[in-house]
């Protein structure tokens, strides 16, 4: 699990391509290093005002590898949809477990607990994969 936090000007976006790459990149070095497959859950911490902390949570799909060129459409496709929002459309469409979290009051929501359920921590030996 990686966490890294956005600056003011970009709290507003979801992650960036070079976020995308630094998580693929990592994955890859595993797979080159550990002979293991494990897509990193990846969270980008931000103020989320009142005392509130904001996380986007994402995650490549465990399935399958995303490619450098999707993440190149990606970066093109955020040029011109910005929010959150829309990046996390973006992700779950190229296959990202992806979603949006508040820590209010020192506690998670019970829908926020539930979407945490929702990543997976898998580590798969690669003789097991195909690709
Ligand atoms: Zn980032």
């Amino acid at each position: 699990m990686f966490v890294h936090t956005h600056p003011g000007e970009m709290v507003a976006y979801g992650p960036s391509g070079a976020d995308l790459r630094v998580s693929r990149e990592g994955r890859l070095e595993r797979r080159h290093y550990l002979r293991y497959d494990l897509a990193s859950i990846e969270i980008i911490v931000v103020d989320g005002g009142k005392g509130n902390v904001e996380m986007t949570i994402y995650q490549e799909p465990s399935a399958y590898l995303n490619s450098t060129s999707l993440i190149d459409q990606y970066e093109v496709d955020m040029s011109t949809n910005k929010t959150k929002q829309d990046a996390l459309d973006l992700l779950k469409n190229y296959g990202y477990k992806a979603a949006i979290i508040r820590f209010t009051e020192g506690e998670f929501s019970p829908e926020d607990i539930d979407k945490l359920k929702s990543f997976e921590f898998k580590l798969t030996p690669l003789k097991m994969l195909k690709n």
